[in-house]
């Protein structure tokens, strides 16, 4: 049997957890091989390491350590070092997830080798080009030569767009498959909970769960005031943890507000994957900026509000679990906050059927064998030009 060379290009704390299922099920595969590349854009310990040891994902098999510097600097490195460990590891084809820089740059590499490009998480759309994601998202969708959907309106906004329907697979979403298999084993009285109860008197069911880290909050000084002003308020109500990304620390700082907000609210730390889905499972709200944080505020069924002006999740808008707090004006979050507390959502299964990763596993190998097949039943063909072409 022919083998596959995969190669995976990652970087990003959301792309490790969801590696994680895709990884598992590849190293399942007789006829896939992955090498695995880490461009650096996470190299904390805390958010990068942890998830290589919390979910078993095998340690990358070049590390590029590029971090830091403008969004067009980074890409460039990144592109500059993936393009000449392609040359070096002639992969069948790149996985990339998601929409960081990492993205694109993996991407982009690989097109510009001709060597087919497998997307995972294809197809959403906040259409608000000032998102750097949004532009990393639609670059790597037109280079990709697998659009792995992870909704049926994430496979729509690929169809509008002109992309061939035989490269769309709506596959369900990796999170998903990550959530079910670890989230049962997150309890409330043990781990993170269990020394919140006993420091802080913060007890499951009674808390905020807030994150932000994108650049359309902390590059923006007035939304950020806003998201600190309406928490700062809503922990008069109930505490409010925050797990504070790097790139949050750094701009409240910058703003004078990390003090403020250390007065009413439990800053922490990022935390490792199981603790975070801990800490989500038993809030009595979210309120986030992230994209997987609001899909894992639905997969435990609680109430959530975005901190942004538009979704790529709108499904689980329209269903109710989650509602957009346009920042700008920090009692119109608030309002959100409080109207959201205690509210539910319509039942939906919008993610598929927890086998995300199996499916695109199964696409490839398909596409793969027939392709190699194909090539084979032509060799003879190829020979025969071969000779003509020496013969002349
Ligand atoms: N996450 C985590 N620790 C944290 C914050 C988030 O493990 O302190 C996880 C979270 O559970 C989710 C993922 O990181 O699985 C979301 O990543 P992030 O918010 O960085 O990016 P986005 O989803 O917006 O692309």
């Amino acid at each position: 049997m022919q083998i596959h060379k995969i190669l995976t290009v990652l970087g990003a704390r959301p792309q490790f957890i969801k590696a994680s299922a895709v990884s598992t099920a590849i190293a399942a595969s007789q006829s896939l091989r992955e090498v695995i590349v880490h461009t650096g854009q996470h190299f904390d310990a805390n958010m990068s390491d942890v998830f290589f040891e919390q979910l078993d994902l095998r340690k990358p098999d070049y590390h590029c350590n590029i971090h830091g510097g403008s969004h067009g600097t980074m890409t460039g490195r990144m592109l500059i070092e993936v393009d000449q460990i392609l040359r070096t590891e002639a992969p069948d084809v790149v996985m990339v997830y998601g929409d960081t820089n990492s993205t694109l740059a993996g991407a982009l590499a690989a097109a510009k080798l001709d060597i087919p490009v497998a997307h995972v998480e294809a197809g959403l759309r906040s259409f608000n080009m000032a998102m750097p994601e949004e532009i990393n998202r639609i670059l790597t969708d037109r280079v990709s030569r697998w659009l792995f959907a992870p909704t049926r309106g994430a496979a729509a906004h690929l169809e509008r767009e002109g992309a061939n329907p035989t490269n769309i697979s709506v596959v369900g979403d990796v999170m998903f498959d990550v959530a079910l298999r670890h989230g049962e084993r997150c309890r409330s009285d043990a781990g993170l909970l269990g020394e919140f109860r006993e420091r802080y008197g913060i007890y499951p069911g009674n808390y905020c769960l807030a994150t932000v880290h994108r650049a359309e909050s902390t590059c923006h000084p007035e939304r950020l005031h806003d998201i600190v002003d309406a928490l700062a308020m809503f922990s008069k109500q109930m505490p409010v943890v925050f797990p504070l990304h790097p790139r949050t620390r750094t701009a409240l700082s910058q703003l004078g507000a990390l003090e403020r907000l250390a007065a009413c609210v439990l800053l922490i730390e990022p935390l490792a994957y199981f603790d975070m889905v801990q800490l989500e499972k038993y809030a009595a709200i979210i309120a986030t900026d992230s994209g997987g944080v609001q899909k894992e505020a639905f997969f435990y069924q609680v109430p959530c509000v975005t901190l942004r002006s538009e979704t790529e999740w709108t499904e689980l808008v329209d269903a109710g679990w989650n509602r957009l707090a346009l920042p700008g004006n920090a009692s119109a979050i608030l309002a959100s906050l409080c109207a959201a507390l205690g509210s539910r959502g319509t039942a939906i299964s919008p993610y598929g059927d927890g086998k995300a990763a199996e499916h695109i596993v199964n696409r490839l190998e398909g596409d793969l064998t027939d392709a190699s097949s194909r090539r084979s039943r032509a060799l003879p063909v190829l020979q025969i030009r071969q000779q003509i072409h020496s013969a002349h």
